[in-house]
């Protein structure tokens, strides 16, 4: 154990020391993330060829410690940084990571990801966006929802159906697709929170090259899940890359105070709410009321509950293990506190919490922000329900859920707009 702190705390102080000594805010946003690139401490836990370290991943909370200790500007941060390049790491060939992974780690590119469809967001498995092979490009026709920053995307990751005839796990790629062509159209969908964090996105004789296929053709499903494991486990700093996001020329010192701000959504999902709350409480004479301090005392206990659950797998990676079903448990945990935060914040901000912005004595409208950003935790990155499943199956051994569609060939299958098939 000792050893273990020892060696986070060892990390903290090596990157601080780095930083001290390169962290400059009048450089670019550019050429700060070039920098970083080279140095391997944008990306730690990248292999030390590609602009990594080898870092265990359980020591990056070190480095962003010595970020947020220095002041300095974080690495770039889309889906491209945080999913896209693992993935990359672990299915592509060597002709793909050279030809993305500079670009993503020195933040000129932003990526989303092209998943979720009409009819398919749990069971992705039954995407039904199809790529037909032509020559040396798939041609691509189809529909994407729920797509998180496609208005800022260069570049997305793709999963469309190559082989129909075949069950659905069997008959899909994984494509790096260009955003910017006439066959891809993203329309905004616009939130209850006031963000437009993500989109609809239509396809009609999209192209890709057959040398954007990430894995094999129709082994598209391994790759996805690869995805989709970094996605339960993903936390983002730093600031959104690509020159749509409009941060590239600007100074980083700007970027890193907050001066300028990135296409984020405002929700505080890492502020400490309990003692926001209690804050507002306070203000509003209501610290010594008991259902209040009651509420307050149970969203203490789940925020401090989540940290130590974090504690909790840190320790357990570093010993060598990974706990079977430890993301869904986390996960679940925060969709439990995001309601709670909800429920008592704005039971005490009473009738101020109808208004979107209120004085910074009553939370400055973070609480409002936290309440109408709350269903997405429970949604976002596989729902509740589908953490109950993981949990259930692998945690507990109960039964798996029966998959009566497993071996049917997908042209059969009513899923999607199929759904009313004869
Ligand atoms: C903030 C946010 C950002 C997102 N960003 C992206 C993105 O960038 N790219 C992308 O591709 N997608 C994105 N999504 C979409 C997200 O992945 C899907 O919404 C999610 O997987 C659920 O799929 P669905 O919406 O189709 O709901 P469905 O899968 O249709 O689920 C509907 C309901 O049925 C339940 N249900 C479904 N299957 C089961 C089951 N087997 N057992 C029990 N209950 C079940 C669900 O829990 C849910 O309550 C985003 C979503 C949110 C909220």
């Amino acid at each position: 154990m000792t050893q273990a702190v020892d060696s986070y705390e060892a990390t903290r102080d090596q990157v601080a020391g780095w930083l001290r000594d390169h962290w400059d805010p009048e450089l670019t946003v550019r050429q700060w993330w070039a920098v970083l690139a080279d140095s391997g401490w944008g990306f730690p836990t990248w292999p030390s060829e590609w602009f990594g370290r080898d870092l265990e991943p359980v020591l990056s909370g070190a480095v962003r410690e010595a970020f947020a200790q220095v002041g300095a500007l974080g690495p770039p941060s889309s889906l491209g940084q945080l999913l896209g390049g693992p993935t990359l790491l672990t299915h592509a060939s060597e002709a793909l990571k050279e030809r993305f992974l500079p670009p993503l780690a020195r933040g000129e590119e932003f990526w989303c990801q092209f998943f979720s469809e009409p009819g398919s967001g749990s069971d992705l498995a039954s995407a039904q966006t199809r790529a037909v092979a032509d020559g040396d490009l798939f041609i691509v026709n189809g529909q994407k929802v729920w797509t998180s920053g496609a208005q800022w995307a260069d570049r997305g990751m793709l999963v469309a159906r190559t082989d129909p005839d075949v069950p659905k796990h069997r008959g899909l790629t994984y494509f790096i697709i260009d955003v910017d062509q006439p066959g891809i159209e993203v329309r905004p969908i616009h939130q209850m929170n006031d963000a437009h964090g993500f989109n609809e996105v239509f396809f009609t004789d999209a192209e890709v090259g057959a040398d954007r296929v990430v894995g094999e053709v129709n082994d598209g499903w391994a790759v996805a899940v690869t995805t989709l494991a970094f996605e339960r486990f993903m936390s983002a700093f730093g600031a959104s890359p690509g020159k749509k996001a409009g941060l590239l020329d600007r100074r980083a010192g700007e970027v890193a105070s907050g001066a300028v701000r990135g296409p984020r959504e405002g929700a505080a999902y890492g502020a400490d709410l309990a003692s926001l709350v209690t804050e507002v409480a306070r203000a509003r004479g209501l610290a010594g009321d008991p259902v209040t301090r009651q509420g307050i005392v149970d969203l203490y206990i789940q925020q401090e509950l989540g940290r130590m659950a974090g504690l909790r797998s840190a320790a357990a990676v570093r010993a060598g293990r990974r706990p079977s079903g430890d993301g869904s448990v986390r996960k679940l945990a925060r969709s439990d506190l995001m309601r709670t935060a909800r429920e008592v914040g704005e039971a005490v901000l009473g009738p101020h919490g109808t208004l979107r912005t209120v004085g910074e004595e009553l939370g400055g409208g973070t609480i409002q922000q936290v309440a109408l950003s709350s269903p997405s935790s429970s949604i976002a990155g596989g729902t509740d329900e589908i953490q109950h499943n993981i949990i259930g199956e692998r945690v507990l051994g109960l039964p798996k859920e029966p998959q009566v569609d497993r071996e049917i060939p997908f042209r059969e299958l009513r899923v999607g707009t199929q759904r009313t098939g004869s």
